[in-house]
């Protein structure tokens, strides 16, 4: 079987400084743990192939195939509110783009892919945890209808990686419409080069909007973008957990699944991160760190834009992203509720909803189906009579359940389930992740058989922390 992949590396075609021509590093005994068939179909790859030997090979980093251009790519960030002027794929690789069935353009990446001169202290791998977390959870994201990044395999190496204890290796392949960030504004701005802040935005402008124009287009239609991205993740209860701008797409798609999660019980200040002691990027913070971090862009686009006279119009962009995600979320709540988008009355009644779920710990998924099913609430909430009269004042507005079931998952990949089916995995056991991938593929129409996926934590099993990992 002959894996053929028409790579078209438009990134690869950039200055050289825009990154590192790299091979990924060998691994030991590659083993596939997970295949997106759908995906590779809409990428124009055969399945078939990819599970072949040689297609394993691919995947794993131990064979560059024909017309990739393996290439670490440069980038700077604030991590945390701090800044590092070099970041860069330090544990990943660009293999090339290709042109989707529907002609879009789209990044092959392998992440956990071996050491690159931006390592630093390293070791460029990942293990299975974080590599099926992030299968997982993506998948599922793009089955919710949200702008991310998608999973294309996952494949143990047969290493063992060294964290808080020995764990088995593995490698993702990542497929984004690109991997550019934030921070690939802000490294070339920070070294002060106007020709590479130049040709990365025309680069960004014609790959991602190409009805913009000039750097302030750009950034208009980014903040556009990740306003309503925010609100959407918002809607669905879930929390990134590490918005550093390193890890924000210019695409609009959602990237870099580290110590995510979608919330079990609903409060707005919830933060699992490990890592996150502050709460910065807890969930009520998203919008405003999606906001700060803009300004960051704004900031390293500054120069191509005029300067100083560029201020006020960027400062209005940048803060133009409050109104667009505040339409967008009063959009997507009307929507879980079933009611008209126009009603005045969409955002207090979802805030006073949140508010008495808040008080009550009720369980942001389980809640808001169960009022499209027309199923049993969480007790708790049940009971309040503040909830009994917001009932009643909803009611009133006659909701369109049958729009409410296409709004709100009845299912989301939960925390514990996520962290059972990585310790199984790690056991050699991948049921329960065939479970949550079949389980997740269409989370507005859930299949009885998974039903047991769909229930929240008990009080033992909840994950309180979630980590990086790597
Ligand atoms: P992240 O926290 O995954 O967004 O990564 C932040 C930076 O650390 C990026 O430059 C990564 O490439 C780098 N990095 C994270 N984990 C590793 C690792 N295991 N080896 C080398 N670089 C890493
Ligand atoms: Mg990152
Ligand atoms: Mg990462």
């Amino acid at each position: 079987m002959t894996l053929h992949i028409p790579f078209d590396n438009s990134y690869a075609r950039l200055p050289d400084r825009f990154y590192v021509r790299q091979d990924p590093v060998p691994v030991a005994e590659p083993r596939l743990l997970a295949l997106n068939e759908v995906l590779a179909r809409d990428l124009g790859l055969d399945p078939a192939a990819l599970a072949s030997p040689e297609g394993l090979a691919m995947l794993a980093g131990n064979a560059v195939p024909e017309g990739a251009e393996p290439l670490a790519q440069a980038y700077a960030g604030h991590q945390f509110g701090g800044w590092n002027p070099r970041l860069g794929d330090g544990r990943a690789i660009l293999l090339g783009e290709v042109v989707d069935a529907q002609g879009r353009r789209r990044d092959i990446q392998l992440k956990g892919s071996g050491r690159t001169p931006f390592s630093r202290m390293g070791d460029g791998r990942a293990w299975v945890g974080p590599v099926l977390r992030e299968f997982v959870v993506s998948e599922a994201m793009h089955a919710m209808g949200v702008p991310t990044t998608r999973a294309l395999s996952a494949v143990a190496t047969g290493e063992t990686i060294r964290r808080e204890r020995a764990y088995p290796g593995a490698v993702l392949a990542r497929v984004a419409s690109s991997h550019i960030r934030v921070g690939t504004f802000q490294y070339f701005y920070a070294r002060n080069d106007m020709e590479a802040l130049a040709a990365l935005t025309d680069h960004v402008l014609s790959r991602h909007y190409p009805e913009a124009e000039g750097a302030m287009g750009l950034l208009r239609a980014v903040v556009d973008r990740q306003a309503r991205l925010v609100a959407q993740w918002m809607s669905l209860g879930f929390i990134h957990g590490v918005m550093n701008t390193d890890n924000m797409a210019v695409s609009g798609e959602t990237i870099d699944y580290g110590p995510c999660a979608f919330m079990d019980a609903y409060h707005p200040d919830t933060v699992f991160s490990s890592i996150d002691a502050h709460g910065r990027y807890a969930y009520r913070q998203q919008p405003q760190v999606a906001a700060w971090n803009l300004a960051q862009l704004a900031t390293a686009l500054l120069p191509l834009m005029g300067n100083e006279a560029a201020i006020p119009e960027a400062t209005e962009v940048v803060q133009g992203l409050a109104p667009i995600y505040a339409a967008e979320w009063t959009r997507r709540f009307a929507a879980k509720l079933g009611l008209d988008p126009e009603d005045p009355q969409v955002q207090p009644l979802a805030t006073r909803l949140l508010d008495q779920m808040a008080a009550t710990g009720a369980d942001f998924t389980i809640t808001f189906r169960a009022l499209a099913e027309g199923t049993d609430l969480p007790d708790l909430l049940a009971a309040q009579p503040e909830f009994q009269q917001w009932r009643k004042d909803w009611e009133a507005k006659s909701p369109d359940l049958a729009a409410m079931r296409r709004a709100n998952p009845a299912i989301i990949p939960r925390n514990h389930r996520v962290e059972a089916m990585i310790q199984a995995a790690v056991e050699g056991d991948l049921g329960p992740l065939e479970d949550l991938r079949a389980a997740l593929a269409d989370p507005f129409e859930p299949d009885p058989r998974f039903d047991h996926l769909r229930v929240p934590p008990q009080e033992e099993e909840k994950v309180l922390q979630t980590f990086c990992g790597t």
